[in-house]
């Protein structure tokens, strides 16, 4: 059987060498999603198509992988996962595996190009080269709307007539970017952030962190084990250190130090995004700290004395207050609200709450 003539630009490519998670048993969190998969797999009953929604980083990609792995391999366990050892699984992990497609826009595009799909459905009219199920992935599935519907329609006809042995995942964060003719033929699995718990134990016992350092990262990552391991905790604990020591010149400080303070966070949007996230986090756990949660549930274990000290002198209205103005700063950002000016106005509201008997 020859395959097809391939084009380099526009062939979908493997995807590189990766080291670490593989196979279903090692996807964490997300029991539900591979228990089914594993038993439309074993049934016999797999989509031709599913959609994978959830968050960046909770294993979604993986669990394509994973898929493709116990599909494809020729001495699987009895629960259907792949075995790890034979010459698919070792092809997979090497990223040299004929059958297991990744397509994605090119380095810094966001639009897949109408090129690759239409180099998908000419690759799609064989069978697998492996002679067993050809796994399609496409990361994002965004990636195929907006401007670029020529790419999604050139989809839908292979999500129509799906050739024999051919699955196509597609990934997505949520369906309100997806064209409606693509979610309605697939099948929809979400995938849920992962609880903190499971991604401190991962943070202390795949980068050999303290818990107080994988708390605060664990806090930060919004369920997501791939930006969880993407901080840098040192850089985050530097951070951190500004953002309170910002907070506390805030509250003592003059209108003049606020408008400087809002001057310079504005030069730097990552700056201002952490100062925010940061800032919030501080005032939810004098909050939890407050309603006397388990010291557990801080993401500030490190500094439980200055929490403890915070906590004796202000009220909770304050930090209700402050949390509540964070997030709307952080809303009218969102909103592309003039960044200074939303700074100027956090800022005065936090310096007020700081000094309750300031009558300006
Ligand atoms: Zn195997």
């Amino acid at each position: 059987m020859a395959a097809p003539k391939k084009d380099q630009a526009t062939t979908p490519t493997p995807p590189p060498p990766e080291s670490g998670l593989r196979y279903f048993r090692d996807i964490l969190g997300q029991d539900w999603v591979v228990s089914h998969l594993k038993t439309a797999m074993l049934a016999g009953r797999l989509s031709h198509a599913y959609l994978f929604l959830g968050p960046g980083g909770v294993g979604k990609a993986t669990t394509a992988r994973a898929l493709a792995a116990a599909l494809n391999c020729a001495q699987p366990g009895a629960d259907g996962d792949a075995c790890g050892t034979c010459p698919s699984c070792r092809r997979l992990h090497g990223g040299t595996h004929p059958d297991f497609l990744v397509i994605s826009p090119e380095e810094g595009k966001n639009q897949i190009k109408i090129e690759v799909i239409r180099e998908l459905r000419r690759v799609t009219e064989y069978p697998p080269l492996g002679g067993g199920w050809r796994v399609v992935l496409i990361k994002p599935a965004e990636a195929l709307t907006a401007q670029n519907d020529a790419a999604a329609n050139a989809l839908l006809k292979t999500l129509e007539e799906p050739p024999p042995q051919h699955l196509l995942v597609l990934i997505a964060r949520g369906e309100a970017d997806l064209l409606p003719t693509i979610v309605s033929r697939c099948h929809k699995l979400a995938f849920a952030p992962l609880p903190s718990a499971l991604i401190i134990q991962e943070l202390e016992s795949r980068r050999s962190l303290p818990r107080s350092q994988a708390a605060l990262v664990a806090a930060l990552s919004g369920g997501s084990l791939g930006r969880a391991l993407a901080l840098d905790p040192d850089e985050l604990l530097r951070q951190r250190d500004q953002v309170l020591g910002d907070l506390a010149r805030l509250n003592r400080g003059s209108t003049g130090l606020v408008l400087e303070w809002a001057q310079r966070l504005t030069k730097n949007r990552a700056d201002l995004d952490n100062f925010l996230l940061l800032a919030q986090l501080w005032y939810r756990d004098l909050l939890l700290a407050h309603f006397q949660a388990p010291a557990g549930l801080l993401a500030h274990q490190d500094l439980l004395t200055t929490l403890e000290q915070a906590r004796a002198s202000a009220a909770p209205a304050t930090w209700f207050a402050n949390f509540a103005a964070l997030g709307k700063a952080q809303r009218h950002l969102q909103a592309n609200l003039n960044p200074e000016l939303t700074l100027d106005i956090l800022g005065l509201r936090l310096q007020r709450q700081g000094n309750p008997h300031d009558s300006r």
